[in-house]
């Protein structure tokens, strides 16, 4: 009987733990560590499941293949050939292809074969230092895409000549993602992937995604915002100089680079924020902001407006300038929520 009575509150104590429990929650987020950065998912419809964990496996298959720390990478493989030929896929064949073309519009100022520049200032392995003007001078000899080298069977880099695709790595990988989203019938969602974000359709409530561009002045507080921006199917890709930088004899060095001297670009801009389509008919816009970005903050506000006004690109612009104001371009202007008490004047540009 006593056997009885425990057996039946065993059964009532579970019956009311069953009834107690909630239903699974659906989780519509993954956090991934990949490319150096710490990346956040969002998705909602389709087979938002099947996207989330797609989007993680692509996230670390870009990075074993991309990555220049990594030696068995293609880029790893590539870099350390010594000029020999070297067995790559099409894949890396066609990012090195568009590379090329974001360096001749550019005119140079986004060059993936800066990387022993890079170097050299230490950014690769976290151990900084000012090179010396005759060393930067020597190595600007192997830069150039001249020295790059594509056909059908092999790719090879000339002796000296090293690439790194960390201006244009990322806004690819959010490509990929936004195509396996797509595919898997995912309507809303985000993909943030440090300063490169994809906000797809809407929110949930069909306002758009509000994206914050962090205001440069106050970088240690991730908080701080020099704009919002309200945006619906669109890549917001920004580069700063306060992403990545170290002090020296009280000057700033920063991590991108201008080709033309191999310091850091010293354009009067703190940040750009690149603006593109992310919808389903777009293609390569994510590459493309991740590389305009970096680039038009070589450029400076004078050549960076020049260009969003004369090329052929799809694209919308927000430059942060050392002097206080926020420069946004025609089309993105009625996006931008503006930040009281942040000092900063904003101005529009058509
Ligand atoms: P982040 O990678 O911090 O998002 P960017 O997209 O602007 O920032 O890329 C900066 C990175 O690209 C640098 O860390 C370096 O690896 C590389 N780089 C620096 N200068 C250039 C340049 N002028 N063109 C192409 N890549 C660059
Ligand atoms: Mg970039």
């Amino acid at each position: 009987m006593k056997c009885f009575a425990k057996l039946a509150a065993a059964v009532w104590m579970l019956l009311c733990l069953c009834a107690c429990k909630a239903p699974e929650e659906p989780v519509h987020d993954r956090q991934v560590f990949a490319m150096d950065t710490v990346m956040v998912f969002k998705a909602y419809g389709g087979e938002y499941e099947t996207a989330l964990e797609e989007a993680e496996q692509e996230m670390q298959r870009l990075d074993d293949l991309l990555s220049r720390t990594k030696e068995d990478s293609e880029v790893g493989r590539l870099n350390s050939a010594a000029g020999e030929h070297v067995q790559v896929g099409d894949e890396i064949q066609e990012l090195l292809r568009s590379a090329a073309i974001y360096t001749e519009s550019t005119n140079g100022a986004f060059d993936i074969t800066i990387a022993p520049v890079v170097a050299a200032w230490g950014f690769t392995t976290d151990s900084y230092q000012v090179p010396e003007p005759a060393e930067l001078e020597s190595l600007l000899q192997t830069v150039g895409m001249e020295h790059v080298h594509l056909d059908a069977d092999s790719t090879w880099l000339d002796v000296g000549t090293q690439i790194d695709l960390g201006g244009i790595a990322k806004g690819y990988a959010s490509d990929r993602v936004a195509e396996i989203y797509h595919e898997n019938g995912v309507v809303q969602g985000t993909a943030a992937l440090g300063g490169n974000v994809m906000a797809l359709g809407t929110k949930r409530d069909g306002t758009p995604w509000r994206v914050g561009v962090r205001d440069p002045r106050n970088s240690g507080d991730a908080n701080a915002y020099a704009a919002i921006l309200n945006l619906t199917d669109s890549f917001a890709v920004t580069s700063g100089g306060y992403e990545r930088y170290f002090e020296e004899n009280g000057k700033t060095y920063h991590h991108i680079l201008n080709p033309a001297t191999g310091y850091p670009a010293d354009s009067g801009l703190l940040s750009v924020t690149v603006v593109a389509d992310c919808s389903e008919r777009s293609h390569g816009n994510g590459a493309l902001c991740d590389a305009l970005s970096t680039a038009l903050f070589v450029m400076g506000e004078e050549q960076a407006v020049e260009f969003w006004r004369s090329n052929g690109y799809p694209f919308e612009l927000l430059l942060v300038t050392e002097d206080g104001r926020v420069v946004v371009t025609k089309g993105l202007s009625e996006q931008v929520e503006q930040m009281e008490g942040s000092g900063y004047i904003y101005e529009t540009v058509s």
